[in-house]
Order: structure tokens, then sequence, then C-alpha cells
């Protein structure tokens, strides 16, 4: 049979280009992509095969295999799935037919060094041109008789022709390049770096992947003995019915190096036009580097049980950043970048719906399992309190799970619900005073009016309660009111009538006073007010509806500001 050489299309060239010249700085990749490939050979036979009851085609053992061969440095990545006819080869592997590959190879030939631009579209197959200096592939589609031979060194063309004994299925062998060194963190034929990889990445694809091994035993005998070397556990896409959460505890830990159990379990599927699943976690205690800035943050991302990257911040705000988990998408490209993922607007999406379905998950806790949810409150309050100032679309569902300390007792917090029950007749506003600690706030001479007449005052400590308050107008129509700003009308209009000719006199008497006192401390205070909030102490300084808070004052302080 006669071998034809074919040209590789332009634009598939200078991405081989690139491939060859290894913009890439994890060459691992490869792997995946050759693994991920056979997965979703599979994944089309299995449909194929149930659509089409006269197909010819073996369907009794799908799996990956891997075969190393040291000696020889090759490897090969085989499975028995779909295959290619030769057109399908000439069209699938000589081109690229995705749109905007232009566009991108022009930005990627500019930044070399930003190999994460190349998230644009999946590089795929050709991705093996980064670690072997020769590729053979050899299929045969599932249903024909004769395969297909193609072989290429990744230099503009390729050779194909057609073979008479292929096994159904797709065969990959890459003769490796030389090693750069005798650093065997790089040799891809070695039995430890294979199985890291897939450990790494394809750990949940659905399909086996096997690797046999040579075993030479006592008596120097050589022994083969074939693994499987995934757990093929994609928790997520399995019906959560079916899932103890033994196993989910199992999950938790595997990918959060937590000891303890998490917190809740959030497990979720979206079909329709963008196709998801999340198994998400809130652990039961907040991690040491919850309020750094290079603290990890963001779950995991899959497409199609193909792990993509670790910490997809993309996928969560930064006040929801102790959540952990899985989020796999269906319709991404398997090189999408961290830029991309940020504005990519199917991922906005997802967001937005994890978001919601996480502050409802804590709602519900509040709600029916209270114990836990003031230990998830103990634990990321103060990272949830975050989103009430930067997520506005979410502001009244965090403040429904908010919770604060206050007068109303010594110790623990309320809900502004349970404040707002409490609320006295003719109470118009919530109050509260933020401050250093509940002691300082307490013995504070603006607490004395309240105490008095039996108001509730909640009790904010934490610094980012001072900028939260300022973003929040109001919770059930009830608008939040700072009891060291501005005048507090604490009186009942027949009280004000009532007090009113006395008042007149006292101004009267204390003119002189108070003009005196203005004046002698000008340097320090705006304007010298007779008080009817005290009643023991002989005066407060009290704040403008707009200027910053003590606490504040110093926070920007600390932040150089
Ligand atoms: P992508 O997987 O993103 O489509 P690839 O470069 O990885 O891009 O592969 C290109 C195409 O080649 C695939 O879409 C598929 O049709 C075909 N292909 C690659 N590997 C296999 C395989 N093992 N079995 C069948 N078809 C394959
Ligand atoms: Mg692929």
């Amino acid at each position: 049979m006669s071998t034809e050489t074919l040209e590789f299309q332009a634009e598939a060239r200078q991405l081989l280009q690139l491939m060859v010249h290894s913009i890439y700085s994890n060459k691992d990749i490869f792997l995946r992509e050759l693994i991920s490939n056979a997965s979703d050979a599979l994944d089309k036979l299995r449909l194929e095969s149930l659509v089409d009851k006269d197909l010819d085609a073996d369907t009794s053992d799908l799996h990956i295999a891997i075969e190393a061969d040291r000696e020889a440095r090759t490897l090969t990545v085989r499975d028995n799935g779909i295959g290619m006819s030769r057109e399908d080869v000439v069209r699938l592997i000589g081109t690229i037919a995705k749109s905007g590959t232009a566009e991108v190879l022009a930005k990627l030939r500019e930044a070399k060094e930003n190999a994460e631009l190349i998230g644009q579209f999946g590089v795929g197959f050709y991705s093996t041109f980064m670690v072997a200096d020769r590729v053979v592939l050899t299929t045969r589609k599932a249903g024909e008789a004769e395969g297909t031979r193609w072989e290429s060194a990744g230099e503009g063309t390729y050779t194909i022709e057609a073979v008479a004994d292929a096994p159904q299925g797709t065969s990959v062998t890459l003769h490796l390049k030389p090693e750069d060194s005798e650093d065997h963190l790089y040799d891809y034929t070695t039995e430890w770096k294979i199985r890291e990889i897939v450990k790494r990445y394809s750990d949940f694809i659905s399909w086996p992947i096997r690797m046999t091994t040579e075993k030479t035993g006592e008596d120097e005998t050589v022994e083969y003995e074939t693994q499987t070397l995934n757990s093929m556990k994609a928790l997520w896409a399995r019906p959560r019915k079916e899932v103890e959460q033994s196993e989910y505890n199992d999950f938790y830990r595997h990918i959060s190096h937590d000891w303890s159990d998490p917190l809740e379990t959030i497990h979720m599927k979206a079909e329709g036009t963008f196709e998801y699943e999340a198994l998400l976690f809130i652990p039961s205690r907040a991690p040491f580097d919850l309020f750094m800035r290079e603290g990890k943050r963001g779950p995991q991302l899959y497409v199609k049980r193909v792990f993509i990257m670790e910490d997809a911040e993309a996928l969560l705000p930064d006040y929801l950043r102790f959540v952990k988990g899985v989020v796999d998408a269906h319709d991404l490209s398997l090189n999408i970048s961290r830029e991309i993922l940020q504005q990519d607007r199917q991922i906005q999406a997802v967001r937005r719906r994890l978001v919601k379905k996480i502050l409802s998950t804590v709602r519900d806790l509040q709600q029916n399992d209270n114990e836990k949810y003031q230990t998830f409150w103990r634990e990321f309050g103060r990272a949830v309190k975050e989103g009430l100032i930067n997520d506005t679309d979410n502001q009244g569902a965090i403040l429904e799970i908010l919770s604060a300390a206050s007068t109303h007792a010594e110790e623990g917090v309320t809900t502004l619900a349970d404040y707002v029950s409490r609320m006295k007749d003719g109470q118009q506003h919530i109050y509260y005073m933020t401050g250093e600690s509940r002691s300082m706030i307490e013995n504070s001479p603006h607490m004395e009016a309240f105490r008095a007449k039996g108001f509730e005052v909640l009790i904010l400590t934490d610094p980012v309660d001072e900028v939260w308050v300022e973003r929040v107008t109001e919770f059930d129509g009830k608008p939040l009111q700072s009891i060291a700003k501005g005048q507090v009308d604490l009186e009942s209009e027949e009280e004000k009538e009532a007090a009113k000719p006395e008042q007149e006199q006292r101004k009267k008497d204390f003119a002189e006073l108070l003009t005196w006192m203005t004046g002698a401390l000008s340097e320090n205070v705006k304007e010298v007010r007779l008080s009817s909030r005290l009643t023991t102490s002989a005066a407060c300084i009290v704040g403008d509806e707009n200027d910053v808070t003590p606490t504040l004052e110093k926070m920007y302080r600390a932040m150089g500001q």
C-alpha cells in the first residue's frame, strides 16, 4: 500500500511550531490531552453503539492503556474507542478547524512567555510535539475494515497510509526527545512519572487507564502485572442519592488536605445550554491563610472529568474563598486560561449560581441546624461580611445569614431578623456601634441613653464592620443607624413636644457657655452642643453623619492611606 505525504494546513503548522519550541512550561499536560482524547473516543463509541444497534464494534472492555518502553524511549496511549477513518485523520489531525485560531496564534507569538494565553482553544493532540520528535498514530474506525497510519515529526508535513490489521480504536506512539538532562523528573517512560501525571490530571476519568508493568520475581522470572492507575471516581458526576457521605468526606480530605470532615457538602448539577456539575464543601474550620493575601482560593476546575486547574478563583467571589471543591464544566476548552476564565460569560453565570446556592445552604443551616450555623459564622463570618461591600447583588442574602453580638445578651450573637423582632414600639432604626472591643463599646458614653431607654444596640467589633455598615442602608425596611454618629433621635413625638419649653430655656441658659466652649475647643471639635443623649456622663464626642469612625480612621492609617 502506498504512503502519501501531505502538508499541514498553515495554521496547524504555526501551532505545531509553537509546540515544538515549547511555549508551555508544563509539558506534562501532553498526557492529559491524549487521555482526554481517548476518553472522548470511548464516550463516543459507547453512545454510537447505543444509538446504532447494528454497529459492528466491540464494546465489551472499553479502556485506555498506557505502554512505556524505556529502551526504545517510546510511550504509547491506546484506546479501543470510536477510532478515525482516513478522511477523519486528515481533517481532524491535519487542520485546525476552530474559529479565531489565527488571532490567537498571532497573540501567542507575541507573548511567548505567557503560556496561559493559549487557553483560547485546545492545543490537544499537537501538545505531543513538546516531548516527542516523532509521533505515530494508528487508528481504525469502529465498524470499518481498514485502518490508517499517520506519522509526523511536526515539521510541516505528515505521511498517511492504509494498514490492514489495525485494532479498533486509536493508538498514539510518541518517540520521546532525547532527555535534556539526567533528571528523571522528566522521564516519561518511568512508571512513577506516568502514575503521578495520571493521578494528578486524570484520576476521575470514568474509563479505566491501565498500565502493564514488569516485575522480576525471586527466581528471576519476569512477571507482568496490569494495574488500573485511576480511581475513576468522579463523585460529582454520580447521582447524589448514590453517594455515601463517607465518600464525600474522603474526597473532601483528598482535595483539601484537611483532616476533619467538612461542615457541609453541596452537590449540584445543571443541565441545559451550559452544563456543569459542582461538588462544593464548606470546611468545619477556617484555614490559617484565610486573611492572607497569597492564600489559596477557588475550587478545582474540570472539563468533562479532565482536571484543568487548581484554585480557579474566577468561579467564586473572594468572600467565599474558603469553599473547597470541584466544578466540572462541560463546554470549556481544556486549555482555558485563568485570564479567559475571568471574562467568560458562562463562567460568570455558573459563579452566580454557586454563590446563591452556598448562601442558601448557610441559610438552611441557620434555620435547621443552628449548631452548624454557629460554627460556620464563627469560622467564616468575618470573610463573608466582605461580601456586603463587594457583592451588592447578594447583599440581602448575606444580611439574612449575618450574626452579630448585641446588648440583648452578654454572650453569643443575634441575627438581624431576631433583632428586628425585638424592636420596641416606635423604634425606627437598627442601632449599632462599631469599635475595638465589646467592653469599649458597652462603656462608651454613647450607649447611655440607649441603655436607659432599653433600646438594643448591635456590637460590631471586626474591622470589616466599619466598612460594610457604610454600604448597607437597611435591613427589612429598617435603616441602620450608628449610635455614635449625628443626631440620634430617641424621643417620641409627644416626648419632644413636652420637653420643648424646658429645652428652649436650657438653650438660653447655656448659650454663652456653648459659644465660649466652641471657641476654646475649635482646634479639636466642630461644634459644642447641648445633649439629651447622656444620662450620667458629662460630655461625649459625636461624629458627623459623614465622618470616618475612630476605628476606621485607624484602619486607613494602618493601610497607609
Ligand atoms: P480536541 O480534542 O479539542 O477536539 P485534539 O487536537 O485533542 O482537539 O484532537 C482533535 C480531534 O482528533 C478530536 O476532536 C478527535 O475528533 C480526533 N481524535 C484525537 N484523538 C483521538 C482518539 N484517540 N480517538 C478518536 N479520535 C481522536
Ligand atoms: Mg483533545
